[in-house]
């Protein structure tokens, strides 16, 4: 347990590969590192994470997404810095309206962790619009279409936010008829467990909107007490929780392990959401699996549990109506 706020935990997350290596016992020089990579997003890692990753491996796949390998100057034409086109999807600074009944909001650029092979890493945050009159402008476009139903707060990570702008924000929400759901798309409640407290989840349901947390898990490492106990606070509010995973090599490329993360998140009233296919986005080769592994590994879970243990394998392609699901007998 940590005894800090969530705000010094985040103001305190480990910001150099060395430091890292460090805290894993590995010895500050035992893994080369991307200058450049560190440079276009630097390290950020709470110690509340780094505490679950094994001592003295390389190998650790929690280590493995937050670790800045030299394998992230690998230049490859398919990689791009904003493979979706987000860019063209801006109907307000910061508000992505893609798909038809709902909009996401990027409502701030900062995140409690920075995994590297984030599709953001390269994402312009400077000129997303977080400013309060930015905020009207959002707000203006949300109101004046009927067609969204659900407002979804990603990032960065919006839990990064104080509780009283976040107050602000579903005040605001909850006065639009037409919005019956609000979506937050976080981190936190994984890599800093603390940041999930009573005042936080009053905010959460502060109105009459359904909220609904998604959350970001690729390993079962990533599973502790301090995090059950965090989820437990929305779950027993009858807040619905779901996960999304990345497909990333050396991380969750096998049956097994992605059976195992299934079974703890249900095990925990967690929902397996999406199993996405690593983005484009360069500086992340390293990490790709190719879909016929990923169909492989899907069938496979199939054949051995459940069918609410799998999630839905999907890739994000621009200008479809949704993420497109991966089809296969
Ligand atoms: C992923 C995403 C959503 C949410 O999609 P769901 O399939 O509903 O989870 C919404 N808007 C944008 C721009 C997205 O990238
Ligand atoms: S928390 Fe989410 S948005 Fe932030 S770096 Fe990680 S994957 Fe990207």
């Amino acid at each position: 347990m940590h005894s800090q706020s969530w705000q010094i935990q985040f103001a305190n997350a480990i910001r150099s590969p060395a430091h890292l290596l460090e805290h894993v016992e590995l010895g500050a020089e035992a893994l080369g590192y991307s200058e450049n990579g560190i440079k276009q997003f630097p390290v950020r890692v709470p110690v509340a994470f780094a505490d679950r990753m094994q001592r003295q491996n390389p190998n650790d796949p929690l280590l493995r997404q937050v670790f800045p390998y030299l394998d992230e100057d690998i230049e490859d034409g398919r990689f791009t810095h904003d493979p979706l086109n987000e860019a063209a999807s801006h109907v307000a600074p910061g508000l992505l309206h893609k798909y038809e009944d709902r909009v996401l909001n990027i409502s701030t650029g900062a995140c409690a962790i920075h995994c590297r092979y984030c599709f953001r890493r390269h994402f312009p945050y400077q000129d997303s619009g977080f400013s309060h009159s930015d905020w009207q402008e959002k707000l203006g476009y949300i109101k004046s279409n009927n067609a969204i139903h659900e407002v979804i707060l990603s990032g960065g990570d919006p839990l990064s936010l104080a509780d009283s702008k976040l107050q602000e924000m579903f005040d605001q929400l909850n006065q639009i008829n037409h919005i019956k759901r609000i979506r937050i798309h976080s981190r936190f409640p994984v890599v800093i467990p603390d940041r999930i407290n009573k005042e936080l989840i009053k905010t959460l349901n502060r109105g009459k909107k359904e909220c609904i947390v998604v959350l970001h898990i690729n390993h079962a490492n990533e599973i502790n007490d301090a995090m059950i106990k965090a989820i437990k606070q929305m779950t027993s509010q009858g807040m619905l929780v779901f996960n999304q995973s990345v497909l990333m090599k050396g991380i969750n490329n096998s049956t097994e392990t992605l059976i195992k993360l299934s079974e703890k998140l249900i095990e925990n009233q967690i929902v397996p959401y999406y199993l996405h296919l690593l983005d484009p986005v360069s500086g992340t080769t390293h990490y790709e699996v190719g879909e016929t592994e990923a169909k492989k590994l899907i069938k496979e879970m199939k054949n051995r549990v459940s069918g609410y243990l799998v999630p839905k394998l999907v890739r994000e392609i621009h200008g479809q109506k949704s993420k497109i699901s991966i089809n296969f007998r």
